[in-house]
């Protein structure tokens, strides 16, 4: 059984990974163990900037956004030269197990890390939900809330002012937060890479819109499509409705992480130190049907997560 664990945040950062770092913490000095805090992703796995924490390190932190021991993307980790250095760090502090919140990336170079003896569990910390083995990731209910908050602005200025208000949120590649925040929104259109669109079909309900005496209007577009500017600009020519673009960009990755997150965060931390406590590594944590799981970190790669097109298709049918 590992008596030593560190953890570490990798990657984007994501509201809840403070409360991974928390329930990590507490839960690993419950088992016994001491627990140290790796600062800057893989960098402080190569470097040995590292810190021990107890219970009391991580108090006042669950409500906090961001990541108390910092977050960075680490080239070096990727090569051999690299990994060899973050292994031979862990076999001087006696760390006998990682736990590593991020991304995909993050889950690979902890793969690499678990192949070279050093057991690492991954928790899906990423605001875009992109992650295929898990329902869920830490950071996704509060960056749609933030969206959410944040188009509700605008529409009471597009409302006042009679315009089309085209909003592009985050996702990265995936349409997730899109969706969600486009229906919550009441958006007139959402635009995602995942299913197929036409500015002729955005500008003929605009249009249809019109003629029934609707007069501002919200179109979400997802980063991964991006333009949002050409596309306010094709609308504002195509239409009588004055339309303006709006990127919300790093705002909806701060703030204060909602329930679901703090939630989420505890479970998954919780559940990766008893992983580990059974000397078991080269897992990612995710959730299924609301329970958490885990799964071999190869075969979580693999994975690809449907999108949910019927969700797709309802947003379009209530909004005219
Ligand atoms: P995310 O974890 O959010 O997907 P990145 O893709 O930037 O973010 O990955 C975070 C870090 O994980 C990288 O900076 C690097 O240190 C490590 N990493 C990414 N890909 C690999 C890989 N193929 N092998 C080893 N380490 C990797």
């Amino acid at each position: 059984m590992a008596k030593k664990i560190g953890i570490l945040t990798s990657g984007g950062d994501a509201p809840g990974m403070n409360a991974v770092i928390r329930a990590v913490t507490r839960s690993a000095i419950r088992k016994g163990f001491q627990v140290m805090g790796i600062k800057r992703g893989y960098n402080g796995l190569i470097n040995g900037d590292m810190i021990e924490l107890n219970q009391r390190s991580v108090s006042d932190i669950i409500q906090r956004g961001g990541t108390m021991l910092y977050t960075a993307r680490c080239k070096e980790f990727r090569y051999e030269p690299g990994l060899q250095k973050a292994k031979q760090t862990c076999i001087d502090n006696g760390i006998e197990g990682i736990v590593a919140i991020g991304g995909d990336g993050s889950f690979r170079g902890a793969a690499d890390l678990s192949a070279r003896g050093i057991p690492c569990v991954g928790i899906p910390g990423t605001i875009d939900n992109d992650i295929d083995c898990t329902e869920y990731t830490i950071g996704y209910d509060t960056a749609m809330n933030t969206a959410v908050e944040l188009v509700d602005k605008l529409r009471d200025t597009a409302q006042s002012h009679d315009r089309c208000s085209v909003v592009e949120v985050m996702g990265r590649n995936a349409g997730y937060i899109a969706l969600n925040t486009g229906i919550a929104c009441g958006a007139t259109y959402i635009i995602t890479n995942e299913m197929p669109y036409s500015i002729d079909d955005l500008i003929a309900k605009i249009n249809d819109c019109l003629k029934t005496g609707k007069h501002h209007f919200i179109v979400i577009v997802s980063e991964g499509i991006g333009g949002s500017e050409e596309i306010a600009k094709e609308i504002e020519k195509r239409t009588s409705i004055e339309s303006r673009a709006t990127i919300l960009g790093h705002v909806q990755r701060g703030g204060s992480p909602t329930v679901r997150d703090r939630v989420a965060a505890s479970e998954m931390g919780y559940y990766a130190v008893e992983l580990l406590s059974k000397g078991i590594g080269n897992r990612v944590i995710g959730m299924k049907d609301n329970k958490v799981i885990d799964v071999d970190i190869q075969e979580a790669l693999k994975m690809r997560k449907p999108f949910d097109e019927d969700l797709f298709k309802l947003a379009h049918e209530i909004s005219f």
